[in-house]
């Protein structure tokens, strides 16, 4: 295991006090490091021995300023002993965000390209390939998926349904990969355009599998739109469980499971699991004393 990083912290919380028709358990990934946290390790662990194993310098991948991914990639490269380049989208802002000026600490060396260029995802010539291994955004690929099937190894797994939020799909492929046909996968999509990532989940995780869903009723506008009621949610299932989540997945998430639980979506006696995947430090691009947490 990776010494800074606190796998024996991650628990198991019981939040069925809620609901009353259903038991919902919660896999708190988020307890595992501030910076490093959620699915972001799971997602990058093959990536990390591959690298080691190719003995390259580092890796080299792609995010936003916000970008959880991003700085998590820096802060276990850092760590490792690995370098780090993170090709950033957008102009070179002049004041950094307080994430990319957290991969600035961990040695992260950044490179701002445009939108455009940004989206076909290419490595710019000044970084070496022969050097760093190329790691999609987010971590979306095979070793992301075979990493992110890893997430359940730190739980019970005799629940009916897993559910977590959704970006590139990656962890939703790796849950579907690893849960059996009678139990069920569900994906709260935090993006605007769903449809896609249907075809994306389904190419990763193979066409023979019909026990997922993804679930695009509560992305509130899109990518890291939020509006009053969604952090008035969060706030409010903070105080009544003590768990904090982000307003780009993890709040969605659990909004969306408490309108799924009260419209009576899961049968009754269904047991939940639902994937707490980290992302708490993006809440520091909101105004300070929105989250009472
Ligand atoms: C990155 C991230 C996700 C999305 O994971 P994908 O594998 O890209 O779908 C979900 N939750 C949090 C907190 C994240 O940081």
């Amino acid at each position: 295991m990776v010494q800074g990083l606190a796998f024996d912290e991650i628990t198991v919380d019981d939040i069925s006090f809620l609901y009353p028709s259903v038991k919902v358990s919660v896999l708190r990934l988020d307890k595992i490091s501030p910076v490093v946290s959620g699915n972001k390790w799971f997602k990058l662990r093959f990536y990390l021995d591959e690298a080691i194993k190719l003995k390259k310098k580092g890796i080299v991948t792609f995010g936003g300023p916000w970008s959880n991914h991003i700085v998590a990639t820096a802060a276990i490269c850092n760590m490792l002993g690995l370098k780090s380049f993170g090709i950033i989208r957008g102009e070179e802002p002049r004041i950094l965000s307080l994430t990319l000026q957290q991969a600035k600490q961990d040695k992260m060396q950044l490179h701002f390209i445009s939108r455009t260029d940004y989206r076909s995802q290419k490595i710019p010539e000044a970084i070496s390939i022969d050097d760093y291994l190329p790691v999609p955004e987010g971590g979306y690929g095979p070793p992301g998926v075979a990493g992110a099937s890893t997430i359940l190894d730190y739980c019970a797994t005799d629940f009916t349904h897993c559910i977590c939020a959704v970006g590139t799909g990656t962890m939703l492929a790796g849950i579907i990969d690893r849960i059996s046909p009678m139990q069920t996968a569900i994906g709260v999509c935090v993006l605007k355009n769903s449809g896609e990532l249907a075809e994306k989940v389904k190419s990763l995780s193979g066409d023979n599998k019909n026990n997922w869903q993804i679930i695009d009723d509560f992305a509130f506008g899109g990518y890291a739109k939020h509006n009053e009621v969604l952090l008035r949610f969060m706030n409010k299932f903070y105080r009544d469980t003590n768990i904090p989540s982000d307003f780009v997945y993890t709040g969605k998430l659990f909004y969306a499971i408490s309108e799924l639980i009260k419209q009576n979506y899961f049968p009754s006696g269904s047991k939940l699991l639902v994937i707490h995947s980290g992302g708490l430090q993006g809440n520091r691009s909101l105004e300070a004393g929105t989250l009472i947490f």
